[in-house]
């Protein structure tokens, strides 16, 4: 039958398909090697409180050390681990790691301190979430309210009452639930008055927009205005400039993350950055967090 199709198609089309089928074939296995021999990592990035630009937590984002390709960023690998299988061990294997480091950081002496954790939709759907993270706060003795769980609007909207119901056990728990890209899904203004969330997170696409459009702003300032009269924490994402520090702050957004105050970091160098950086707290300097 390879011959039947003649020549000229099978020379156009046929290595294509099958170059594209193995490649898929040789990521699936890259993929699960990763997840088994230690390739992902976690890097940590700042979130600080934009008055005083201190400290309040660190955010955590896997990178995937590939063996040939180098440092990978989520965009390269997360579609795909999303599809298949090994997405819900590699969720738990974040939620465990992200702990453990947040514990470290506590013991040796870091208060306050604030671990957010992105969570993958099928966490909540397959496994059990709300063992998993007792499990990692009770192996590392990490106090509950410094554990942060991020989800997007998508995640919660594609979903069932079930997982209301999980996220209302997680509050039980004392562990916060973040709305991550807020204003970007498809979610209802309702879902901020029937999800017990603990804080919003502005998306990136809002702060980057808001100086040059007067209507970015508006919402921008709306969202802050909502959060703060549902008694929601905010945290404005992607803040690159003073500038947008600047006029966050003064538009009342509590807390903020951003280039501005540094890029996601290996654990190592966020550790450097802890032992120069004042925390939030009674003693802490009012110069800005970081200025790069
Ligand atoms: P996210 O949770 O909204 O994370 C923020 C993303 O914005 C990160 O991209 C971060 O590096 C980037 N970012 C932070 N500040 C700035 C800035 O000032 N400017 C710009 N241009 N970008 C900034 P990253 O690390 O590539 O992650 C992308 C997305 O992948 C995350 O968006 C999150 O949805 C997902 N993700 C990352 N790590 C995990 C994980 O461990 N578990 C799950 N379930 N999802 C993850
Ligand atoms: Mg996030
Ligand atoms: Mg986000
Ligand atoms: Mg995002």
């Amino acid at each position: 039958q390879a011959k039947a199709g003649g020549a000229g198609g099978r020379a156009v089309y046929a290595p294509d398909l099958r170059s594209a089928a193995t490649e898929r074939h040789v990521y699936c296995l890259d993929l699960h090697r990763a997840a088994t021999s230690g390739e992902f990592v976690l890097f940590y990035q700042p979130q600080v409180r934009l008055a005083d630009g201190t400290l309040t937590g660190a955010e955590a984002l896997i990178r995937w050390m590939h063996p040939t390709r180098g440092l990978l960023t989520p965009a390269a690998f997360l579609p795909q681990l999303e599809k298949g299988r090994l997405v819900g061990a590699v969720g738990t294997w974040v939620l465990d790691e992200a702990c453990a480091q947040a514990a470290r950081w506590m013991r040796s002496g870091v208060e306050d301190f604030r671990i957010a954790v992105n969570i993958f939709g099928a966490q909540f759907h397959y496994g059990d979430l709300v063992r998993d993270v007792a499990h990692a706060l009770g192996r590392y003795g990490l106090p509950s309210e410094a554990l942060e769980l991020e989800l997007t609007e998508n995640i919660v909207l594609s979903s069932d009452d079930s997982v209301l119901d999980t996220l209302h056990r997680l509050r039980e728990l004392g562990v916060g639930i973040a709305f991550d890209d807020f204003g970007t899904g498809y979610a209802s203004l309702s879902m901020l008055t029937q999800y017990p969330l603990t804080r919003i997170k502005i998306d990136r696409s809002f702060v980057s927009r808001m100086l040059q459009s007067p209507r970015e702003a508006a919402v921008t300032g709306a969202i802050i205005q909502i959060g703060r009269e549902l008694g929601i924490s905010l945290t404005a994402e992607g803040i690159e400039t003073d500038l947008q520090r600047d006029y966050l702050s003064s538009r009342l957004c509590p807390e903020g993350q951003g280039y501005l105050f540094g890029k996601p970091m290996p654990a190592a160098m966020f550790e450097t950055e802890l032992a120069r950086r004042p925390l939030s707290g009674p003693q802490a300097s009012p110069r800005t967090y970081c200025g790069q």
